[in-house]
């Protein structure tokens, strides 16, 4: 690991100033990496793929460890531990894919480690990417993506790009995005709010961007959404094993079921993609119908459109087809 300054914030404002700094030409660049639980930043730094000159510390800002219930919804702060989280009643009761989510993420040691923040930013688990003598689009722009002719068995098939095939590792954001929930971001301009849906980008020609944060913006909060009681969900991931592991493909379910009638549906998959994806087009098949395993796998059947193949990867665009559709049934069972 590469020698690093320290630096543990006690106020939001003094964390959010370190984290950028200001060029002559009046553009911000990064300035200090944010840290957390570290699970996936400690692995990275350990093998030099990430080299930051400060690490500030952010667990000392005060009230981003706490989940509150109220009438527009739940808020759950940057800093809940994933385990905590994944065990609130609230969101179990009210949002159950975020909790099955949760739990279908990682090992117990690490969820009681990692926080909900830090998970949505974990980085991708492409080998090359992981392999520091490898050529990597993301980690050194223009020096070529080997996973494109390569070992590409786990990459994405949606969203991807002539740059970059590396799937979104999370399990969280999925969900999150199946359940419409929001980002709280503090930056230096104040406080900002985006859907979930579009913090993560795809990689297009700049697979090195993964996401909308600007230089020294940090997630503070992730809002859910009050819903009717008529809402229900589900998460459901398949993996090569069943514990800590990564998805090869993953489906978040949300549907508002009435008398047995989809009145509407939010559809959205992981480990297929570059980002968390929703697919709106099962999302309309879905509505005005009643469930059954032929509406679930015609649905379903929707999951793979736009999917662009590598070889190995071939086979998610109809694992995910049955994904969905075993997805939509458990959901509305
Ligand atoms: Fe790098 Fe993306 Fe290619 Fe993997 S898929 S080697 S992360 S550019």
């Amino acid at each position: 690991m590469s020698p690093f300054a320290y630096a543990r914030p006690s106020t939001l404002a003094a964390a959010v100033a370190s984290g950028a700094r200001h060029r002559s030409d009046g553009q911000r660049e990064p300035g200090a990496d944010f840290f957390a639980g570290g699970t996936d930043m400690v692995q990275l730094m350990r093998e030099h793929l990430r080299t930051p000159g400060e690490v500030l510390d952010i667990t000392a800002l005060p009230g981003l460890d706490r989940i509150e219930a109220g009438e527009a919804g739940l808020r759950i702060g940057a800093l809940v531990r994933m385990s905590d989280a994944a065990a609130h009643p609230i969101v179990r009761e009210r949002y159950a894919a975020a909790s099955e989510a949760l739990l279908a993420s990682a090992s117990a040691q690490v969820r009681n480690l990692a926080t909900v923040g830090g998970n949505l930013l974990q980085r991708t688990r492409c080998g090359y990417f992981r392999d520091p003598g490898a050529p990597c689009n993301k980690r050194v722009p223009g020096s070529g993506c080997p996973a494109i002719a390569g070992q590409n068995r786990l990459h994405a098939v949606l969203g991807v790009s002539d740059q970059c095939i590396a799937t979104y590792a999370g399990d969280f954001a999925n969900a999150l995005v199946a359940l419409d929930a929001e980002l709280l971001i503090a930056g230096e301009g104040g406080e900002r709010r985006i859907p979930v849906a579009a913090l993560h980008r795809p990689p297009g020609d700049t697979p090195w961007i993964e996401t909308q944060l600007e230089p020294g913006e940090l997630i503070t909060a992730i809002l859910l959404p009050a819903r009717p009681d008529s809402w229900r969900s589900h998460y459901l991931k398949v993996r090569d094993r069943a514990s800590f592991e990564w998805a090869l493909a993953s489906a978040a379910v949300a549907l508002d079921l009435v008398d047995g009638v989809v009145r509407d549906a939010r559809v959205a998959v992981a480990g297929v993609a570059t980002t968390p994806w929703r697919l709106p087009g099962v999302e309309t098949a879905l509505r005005g119908r009643t469930i059954s395993p032929a509406v679930a796998r015609e649905a379903g059947a929707l999951a793979g459109e736009g999917a662009v193949t590598h070889g190995r990867n071939v086979y998610k665009v109809e694992l995910i087809r049955r994904t969905v559709a075993r997805a939509i049934e458990e959901c509305a069972a």
